[in-house]
């Protein structure tokens, strides 16, 4: 049996850690164990969340535990973020090594693990140059400075705008806040960061016609994940590239959400063949340790020289170390390929699901293991009957539900899956064929 075998329910990337034996906690009162609407009315937490009512103990692979032991299946990876799963035990091994020997030292010293993976990060890339990031927002806010500074440092501080799109989201910083463009966001923070012009997604025309003067650059979801699992139309992003190298712009990819393997490649740019100038990446890189990063060929970080930019705990040895750690795993002989086929195989499967149920599902679409089921009822209705069958998905825009699991999920993993998405479809309406 070879290790991506359909038979094999083990992932051969999660090795199913040794765990001691499970004991059900005591209920807390108005602690995590006993979360009911009431405890969460009553938590000091800013209300920021509509939170669900669910509270999570423990994790390995693809599956969650509430402090009962209810199992629940993750197809949501903590906004893929737990892009091994969780526990994975490599990534355990380096944390808890790492946190053994030394968490912090700032930026004022050299940190030896950054430096390894900013070399990783590079040879497997596009770029020269790494900024480490908490965040993803960070990593886009690196990302957005350094596209206006690189035309300041190029004689042109004018050149400062940004094109951006229609659906996209680019974090709740006060910068990404006004690239996403969704008003939502938006109001009541005060004046709209300036600098941002957004186009309809995938129109080439449009974005043509925004380019002026001021134009720094062009920045994009390759996949757009809030918006709605939304790829890039087919040659787009390779119209972006041509439109900006004969204009002088940077082309600055958000891959803070499709980056890391999610796609089935590197970074999901890879399907295009086209490279970017700046790129901002996260949530995976960190396989759930908070950390992001900023990518950039030598030429776009120019303008980023000493003191322009910094970061207190970026770059913490804590986190190099759970990226080296999730690098090694992704970066497996075939552990790329095993995404490819696992979002196949989902994919295929919803499809099949979307025949049978054409009243709950109007389309699937995505990449990889970064799939959206466009729903024909409230998308929040299908995660709440998702999670009524102990499988947790999220919403989107667009009426969306997406499907973001471990990048570890086996194919029994999967099954298991559609086969709740299946009843939870069924909960909401009959199939066709038993009309
Ligand atoms: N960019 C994209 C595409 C995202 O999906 C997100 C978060 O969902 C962000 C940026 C912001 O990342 P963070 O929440 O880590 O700041």
């Amino acid at each position: 049996m070879g290790p991506f075998s359909p038979a094999l329910t083990v992932s051969p990337f999660h090795p199913i850690r040794q765990r001691e034996p499970f004991f059900e906690m005591p209920p807390r009162v108005g602690g995590i164990f006993a979360l009911g609407v009431r405890a969460a009315m009553i938590t000091p937490l800013l209300p920021t969340y509509a939170r669900n009512d669910f509270a999570f103990e423990r994790g390995n692979g693809a599956r969650l535990f509430t402090a009962k032991g209810e199992e629940f299946l993750d197809f949501g990876a903590g906004i893929a973020v737990a892009s091994l799963g969780h526990a994975h035990p490599h990534l355990v091994e380096a944390l808890t090594r790492q946190a053994a020997n030394l968490w912090h030292t700032s930026n004022l010293y050299r940190i030896p693990e950054g430096e390894r993976l900013a070399k990783r990060l590079t040879e497997a890339t596009f770029a020269d140059t790494v900024f480490f990031t908490n965040s993803g927002a960070e990593a886009l806010e690196c990302a957005i400075k350094m596209a206006r500074k690189f035309h300041a440092s190029e004689g042109h501080p004018e050149r400062f705008r940004l094109i951006t799109f229609e659906g996209a989201f680019h974090g709740r910083t006060l910068a990404t806040i006004a690239a996403g463009g969704q008003q939502k966001y938006i109001d009541g923070f005060g004046p709209k960061i300036e600098g941002f012009d957004q186009v309809a997604f995938g129109e080439i025309e449009a974005v043509r016609r925004a380019v002026g003067p001021e134009t720094a650059g062009i920045l994009i979801e390759p996949v757009q994940g809030e918006g709605g699992i939304r790829p890039a139309p087919s040659g787009f992003l390779k119209a972006l590239r041509r439109l900006c190298d004969e204009n002088g712009l940077l082309l600055v990819l958000d891959e803070v959400q499709c980056g890391v393997g999610r796609t089935g490649k590197l970074f999901a740019h890879e399907w295009t063949g086209i490279t970017p100038d700046i790129m901002a990446i996260a949530k995976g890189i960190g396989g759930g340790f908070p950390m992001g990063a900023c990518l950039a060929t030598k030429t776009a970080a120019k303008g980023m020289t000493a003191g322009t930019h910094g970061s207190t705990f970026g770059g913490n040895p804590l986190a190099m170390a759970v990226g080296n750690a999730v690098l090694d795993v992704v970066l497996e002989k075939g552990f790329l390929d095993h995404v490819h086929k696992a979002g196949l195989r989902l994919s295929q499967k919803l499809a099949r699901l979307a025949d049978q149920y054409p009243k709950v599902i109007e389309e699937v679409r995505g990449q990889g293991l970064m799939l959206g089921l466009k729903c024909r009822v409230p998308n929040t209705d299908m995660v709440k009957a998702c999670a009524g069958e102990h499988l947790l998905v999220i919403a989107a825009g667009e009426n969306v539900v997406r499907l973001l699991p471990p990048l570890i999920v086996t194919d029994a993993d999967i099954d298991d899956a559609v086969a709740r998405i299946e009843k939870a479809a069924a909960s909401l309406t009959p199939p066709t064929s038993e009309e």
